[in-house]
C-alpha cells in the first residue's frame, strides 16, 4: 500500500539578523534547528520537528520563494517585502509584524550639505539605493524632483565619490553612516521583519501552519 509522503513546513530564513532573531520565536514553538548556517554550508536544515525545515537564501529572494510555493513561509524586513511588492501586487499573504530586526529607513548625506536648503531651492538631488520603490514614494510624497540611481550595496559610498549627493538606506546603531562621515537628514519609516505565508499553503495547509502562526502572532 503507497503511503502519502507530506513534505515537511518549509520556512525561509536569510542568515544574520533574521536568522538570530528567529531562534527565540521557533523555540517557543518548541522547534530547535539542528544546524547553525554560520558554520554549516548546509542551506536546507533541519529541526527538532520532522514536519518543520528552513531553508536559508538571500534576504532579497524570500518573498520569491514564498510567492512560488517553495517555501510556505518566510521571514522578511518590511524594507524587502515593499520593493517585492512593487513588481508582485498581492502576490503575498497579509504578513504579521514579528517586531524583529527593526532599524529605521532614512535618508542620509554627507556632513556639511544642507539637504533642506536644497529641497526649497527645489534642487533636483541624485539618490543612491537599494530601495527604489520606498525612495520614489517618500521623495514624491514631499515632492522632491531625485534621479534614483539603484546599487545592491555599499551605498554609503556613493556621495563620498561623487555618484549622488544622498543615499536611502537602513540605519540601525548608525556607526556606518558616521564611519562615512554621513549623517542622516530624514526617517522615511520604521522597519521591522514580517512573517509570510504562501497563499495556497495558507489554505491547502492551514491545520499544520496553524500551531506556528499562533507563535508568531503571539510575538508580534
Ligand atoms: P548601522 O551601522 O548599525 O546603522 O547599520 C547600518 C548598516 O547595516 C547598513 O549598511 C544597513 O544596510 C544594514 N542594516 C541595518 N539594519 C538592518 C536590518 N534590519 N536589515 C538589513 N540590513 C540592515
Amino acid at each position: 500500500m503507497s503511503q502519502k509522503v507530506t513534505k515537511p513546513i518549509t520556512l525561509a530564513l536569510s542568515k544574520g539578523r533574521i536568522f538570530d532573531e528567529t531562534l527565540p520565536l521557533l523555540k517557543a514553538a518548541g522547534i530547535e534547528v539542528l544546524q547553525d548556517p554560520e558554520k554549516s554550508r548546509k542551506l536546507i536544515l533541519q529541526t527538532s520537528k520532522a514536519d518543520v525545515r528552513i531553508i536559508i537564501v538571500r534576504a532579497t529572494d524570500v518573498p520569491t520563494y514564498v510567492e512560488y510555493g517553495a517555501a510556505d513561509l518566510g521571514i522578511a524586513g518590511k524594507d524587502v517585502l515593499i520593493e517585492h511588492a512593487a513588481t508582485h501586487p498581492g502576490a503575498l499573504y497579509q504578513p504579521i509584524d514579528l517586531q524583529i530586526a527593526q532599524c529605521r529607513l532614512c535618508v542620509a548625506v554627507p556632513k556639511g550639505f544642507d539637504y533642506e536648503a536644497a529641497v526649497r531651492q527645489g534642487a533636483r538631488l541624485r539618490v543612491a539605493t537599494k530601495y527604489v520603490s520606498a525612495a520614489r514614494e517618500h521623495f514624491a510624497r514631499k515632492g522632491v524632483y531625485v534621479d534614483l540611481i539603484k546599487l545592491y550595496g555599499s551605498m554609503e559610498l556613493a556621495p563620498l565619490i561623487g555618484l549622488a549627493d544622498a543615499i536611502v538606506d537602513l540605519v540601525s546603531t548608525g556607526n556606518t553612516l558616521k564611519a562615512n562621515d554621513l549623517v542622516a537628514v530624514e526617517d522615511i519609516m520604521p522597519i521591522s521583519s514580517r512573517l509570510i505565508v504562501n497563499r495556497a499553503a495558507l489554505k491547502t495547509r492551514r491545520a499544520e501552519l496553524q500551531p506556528l502562526l499562533d507563535v508568531f502572532e503571539q510575538a508580534g
